[in-house]
């Protein structure tokens, strides 16, 4: 029998767990040829999403928890749950029932069919601002065109991928970790199938637009060092425009001698290149950051509590 498990990083789901697990289930047992597994990793939730989910492991023996010692982010639980996995099939997915288990079905076909992993991208975003729709297209322009990364437009997390592209996944363990562009990067077959997505039943999203804007940077600058390329050629092209235009400033006062102020150009040199300059600062920044917080080489999440080792792991009651 082919085991499936299923990576979940909860993040104060107290109001949607349980029901996640109980609707997960009902796909489950109409899939009796597969063996599943749930991987449930609490991201330092501040609610009693832990407490639901030692409850759950109880109820379930299907279960296993892992539960970190902070919030860490979902990229960190995703990445903790990852490692945890066995299974011949490993689907990521989030706890709020966005990502329906329903299509279980038609992901094992593909990976029967020979897909190394069958990815979902989402079809309508109704429940969008223009203002985010219009952000998140030019974000997924920009970063398939400066990177290696391809994905196509509305491309999500939840997926399921073959036992061989997980391992291949986890090789790559750098601590700014931005999935989408990871299970890209390492390559393999995927098949993209699309599903309507629904707002969120129970709980809140966890997300601000800072995140977002967040989010589409480390896209960028994770997989690419197209800005900095950038900030070089813009410099080069400055440079030669501006060599142009002093030797003509220069030809002007020596045959004609000072005729006017200048007032524009100052006013050019200053504000347009300092900001340039600032610009191109931030973005050595961005790069200089990340290099920062890799060479500390500390790992990327903290396991307070799991059942996976019970013996030396669990919870000691006192
Ligand atoms: N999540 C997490 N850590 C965080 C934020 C979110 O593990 O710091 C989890 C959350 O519990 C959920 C998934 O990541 O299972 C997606 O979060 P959310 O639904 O808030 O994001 P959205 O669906 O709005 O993109
Ligand atoms: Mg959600």
């Amino acid at each position: 029998m082919k085991t499936v498990d299923l990576v979940v990083p909860c993040y104060n789901e107290e109001e949607g767990l349980e029901h996640f697990v109980l609707e997960t289930n009902k796909v489950i047992v109409s899939l009796p040829e597969y063996s599943f597994r749930y991987i449930l990793v609490n991201d330092g939730s501040k609610d009693r999403t832990y407490l639901l989910m030692k409850k759950l492991a109880k109820q379930f023996d299907n279960i296993k928890y892992i539960s970190f010692s902070r919030n860490f982010g979902k990229e960190a639980a995703m990445y903790a749950g990852l490692q945890h996995t066995t299974a011949d099939y490993v689907v990521v997915m989030d706890a709020d029932l966005q990502h329906p288990p329903h299509i279980f079905p038609q992901m094992l076909e593909a990976m029967e069919n020979g897909y190394d992993c069958c990815a979902t991208k989402r079809d309508e975003r109704e429940g969008e601002s223009f203002f985010r729709g219009a952000f998140s297209k030019l974000f997924f322009r920009l970063s398939n065109k400066l990177t290696d990364v391809k994905n196509p437009y509305g491309a999500m997390d939840y997926r399921m991928m073959t036992r061989q592209m997980v391992d291949s996944v986890l090789e790559l363990s750098e601590v700014q970790r931005f999935s989408k562009g990871i299970f890209s990067w390492v390559g393999f077959n995927t098949k993209w199938i699309s599903f309507k997505t629904v707002d969120r039943e129970l709980g809140t999203t966890k997300w601000k637009f800072s995140s977002l804007f967040k989010y589409a940077i480390d896209g960028i600058t994770c997989f690419s060092v197209a800005p900095l390329r950038f900030t070089a050629v813009m410099g080069a092209v400055i440079f030669f425009i501006s060599l142009i235009y002093i030797l003509i400033t220069l030809i002007q006062t020596i045959f004609f001698g000072i005729t006017t102020p200048g007032y524009v150009t100052t006013l050019f040199a200053v504000l347009f290149l300092g900001g340039l300059t600032e610009m191109s600062i931030g973005i050595l920044g961005e790069y200089i950051g990340k290099i920062y917080m890799e060479t500390k080489e500390r790992p990327i999440y903290i396991t307070k509590f799991s059942n996976f080792a019970e013996e030396n792991n669990e919870e000691k009651e006192s």
